[in-house]
């Protein structure tokens, strides 16, 4: 790598940023606190000066007058010899997506409807209803019978497992959320479960340490309708499928309604074993497919009347939902952002406007990078063989750019995860989930691959 020296953040201030975005969050509210200090990312301790990052100058100005007073206390409370705080500006700075201090979510209610063991289960978004999904050609097939698996309690085996496939952001958790939601207000005694694969797998293990499998297998034994959402976490994991496969089965057997949901289709799951891909398939397999133009601008549409009073012209619309097709969590994080900005600056929400709030998005979705392209780009920046990115040398010096490779792979292009890992020699997808793990918090943690990586972006972005 590059000549430029580690200065790894000190745990101990990274902890402490952690807790001081949590103090702020509480004080100024979830929305106010994603539009401005979701951006800031801590970079260093430099003297007695805390040291952050953020992608705009606006930000940097607006965070300046309101908020730094308040930061650098917060910092002063914990740690004596930190007295202010400098922002640097860096539009290259990564979106906040990454960051420990913010999540996109907002606000979440634990819901009466999962009253089987709430332990158990995870927390239903009450946002997230049917009247609030619009329907299109893409999303129609699963929207229907998400809809009738919530409505009919009988259940019917043509639908059973309901099993909802789609890429990221398309609205398959949404759909799972609206069943429980409808079951919540229109059928209160039909028992729910909804949980993550993640936190089945959690569960799982959790119950085996504590000698405790029986509670486990019997609290989701009595359950009316299981939903599991992001299934292919399992790939790879066998006794958790083996576990799973048996909860599945009896609840199949007793004519319980299951609901599962996945980045891919049942057949496409590498790493599941025959039979329980099978057995996923048994019933009705509804595919979200990419949005089109029409449903990103009735998505844009019915968030705005939601969102705010204000009207926004029908050619802003239409530059939108030509612009940001990658996925419709983007295209609401884009208007968030667009309103917040046109509020606080009291500015009119034009087409120029538009492009210039989000000039990065924007030029993101223009241009759609491929996997070999980041290859070559990531193999000439570090000097090293493109060969070398489908070796499988544990060396430092290559396997670390690799894996900001498959990282940028998947923060870059649409690809999946064993899509990428094909590309990168037949590595399993499991190496990819690692590789983006460890340059995610790598990203916290470690300068030189910060900079590295956003030197990066920075090359394929004017490539
Ligand atoms: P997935 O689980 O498929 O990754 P989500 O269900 O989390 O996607 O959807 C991402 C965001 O986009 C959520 O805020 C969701 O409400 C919104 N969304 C997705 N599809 C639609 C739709 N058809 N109508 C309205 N909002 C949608
Ligand atoms: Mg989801």
């Amino acid at each position: 790598m590059r000549n430029i020296t580690i200065r790894k953040i000190d745990k101990a201030y990274y902890d402490s940023w952690r807790e001081i975005t949590a103090i702020l969050r509480k004080e100024l509210g979830d929305s106010v606190f994603r539009s401005w200090i979701s951006h800031l990312i801590f970079k260093k301790i430099d003297g007695s000066d805390v040291v952050f990052e953020c992608p705009s100058r606006f930000i940097k100005e607006w965070i300046s007058s309101n908020y730094l007073k308040r930061i650098a206390k917060l910092f002063n409370q914990r740690h004596s010899n930190l007295y202010s705080v400098e922002i640097i500006v860096n539009k290259l700075a990564p979106k906040n997506t990454s960051q420990i201090n913010s999540t996109d979510s907002a606000p979440i209610e634990q819901s009466k409807v999962l009253n089987v063991n709430s332990k158990i289960s995870s927390p239903i978004d009450t946002r997230f209803t049917f009247d609030d999904f619009v329907v299109g050609d893409s999303n129609k097939l699963a929207y229907k019978a998400a809809k009738f698996v919530a409505e009919n309690e009988e259940v019917v085996s043509g639908y059973n497992p309901l099993f909802l496939h789609g890429g990221v952001g398309l609205g398959k958790t949404h759909l799972m959320h609206a069943i429980a939601l409808y079951i919540r207000d229109n059928q209160p005694d039909r028992k729910v479960i909804y949980l993550s694969a993640e936190k089945f797998m959690y569960q799982f293990v959790r119950s085996l340490r504590n000698n405790d499998i029986m509670n486990f297998k019997e609290s989701f034994r009595e359950v009316d309708l299981l939903m599991i959402d992001d299934v292919q976490f399992i790939c790879d994991k066998e006794s958790t499928q083996e576990e799973f496969f048996h909860t599945l089965n009896a609840l199949l057997d007793a004519n319980k309604q299951i609901v599962i949901s996945s980045d891919k289709s049942p057949s496409e799951l590498s790493g599941m074993k025959e039979r329980l891909k099978s057995r996923l398939g048994w019933g009705m397999v509804a595919d979200i497919a990419q949005t089109t133009y029409d449903l990103r601008a009735n998505i844009l549409k019915s968030k705005i009347s939601k969102v705010t009073d204000a009207s926004i012209e029908n050619s802003v619309i239409d530059f939108l939902s030509h612009k940001i097709k990658s996925n419709v969590r983007e295209l609401e994080g884009a208007l968030n952002k667009l309103i917040a900005h046109s509020a606080l600056t009291n500015k009119t929400i034009t087409i120029e406007y538009t492009k210039d709030v989000l000039s990065d998005l924007i030029k993101s979705n223009d241009k759609r990078v491929t996997i070999l392209e980041i290859q070559k780009i990531v193999a000439k920046y570090f000097g090293i063989k493109m060969s070398d990115m489908s070796s499988s040398s544990r060396s430092r010096s290559v396997a670390r750019p690799r894996q900001i490779a498959m990282y940028l792979c998947k923060e870059l292009t649409v690809r999946s995860l064993s899509e990428i890992g094909i590309k990168f020699a037949k590595k399993d997808h499991t190496t990819v989930i690692h590789a983006v793990k460890k340059i995610t918090q790598l990203l916290d943690e470690d300068v030189e691959v910060y900079q590295a990586v956003n030197e990066i972006k920075d090359i394929i972005n004017h490539n």
